[in-house]
């Protein structure tokens, strides 16, 4: 599975495992995706996001090679920059989510949703069970990881899990996470962000009381 910042425990969506899984892989991606293709602030400074289909390709390799169920991308810079033109819609939908705008957040996931013919569909992976999937078969692979993609992310909302949607509030940092914690009280990508605010913290107390 992927690095802290995105993991989605794979059995509290919908308490149903399997199911559950699929979505907490589709959408740890999903933010991944979000975070490594369209930032423009991230742990205090900012990033350039990629322009070029072939750039952006590379980054969308690296998040497939991090899940060993997921392979290398069967689509070339074309796809990419297809791809990357969708996970700046996903970007709306989880800063709207994190902003208090459920229902801009579902616009823009339901078209997402119909733009990329997402349709339930029940598939096997080679010797695994049935799971329940979000393209059908023969579906384009671009088409496909879009479609599962803003299902998993739909999900969220849908199992009124919304709220742990968040995004990093660390200074000059953009990036978002699916907040695990006890009591959804995360507020940092990271534990670096959460150093560096803490610090910032600590220094305006200082001037403070200076
Ligand atoms: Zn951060």
């Amino acid at each position: 599975m992927y690095d802290m910042a995105v993991t989605i425990e794979s059995n509290g969506i919908t308490s149903q495992q399997t199911f559950d899984s699929y979505v907490a892989e589709f959408a740890g991606l999903a933010l991944r995706l979000v975070n490594d293709l369209t930032s423009e602030r991230a742990h205090g400074q900012h990033v350039e996001p990629p322009r070029s289909g072939a750039d952006q390709l590379a980054i969308i390799e690296d998040a497939l090679a991090a899940d060993e169920s997921l392979h290398t991308a069967p689509f070339g810079p074309g796809g990419a920059e297809v791809l990357t033109a969708a996970v700046r819609r996903l970007r709306v939908a989880v800063d709207a989510c994190v902003d208090g705008d459920v229902q801009g957040a579902a616009d823009v996931l339901n078209d997402l949703l119909a733009a990329h013919h997402a349709m339930p569909n029940l598939h096997a992976r080679p010797g695994q069970p049935l799971l329940l999937a979000f393209h059908a078969v023969g579906q384009g692979p671009v088409d496909s990881y879009i479609a599962d993609m803003a299902t998993s992310i739909a999900m969220i909302i849908g199992a009124g899990r919304t709220a742990r949607l968040g995004r990093c509030s660390a200074n000059a940092c953009d990036r978002v996470f699916y907040d695990v914690s006890r009591n959804a009280s995360r507020r940092f990508c990271d534990l670096s962000c959460q150093n560096r605010a803490k610090a910032t913290a600590y220094r305006a107390r200082r001037a403070r009381d200076a």
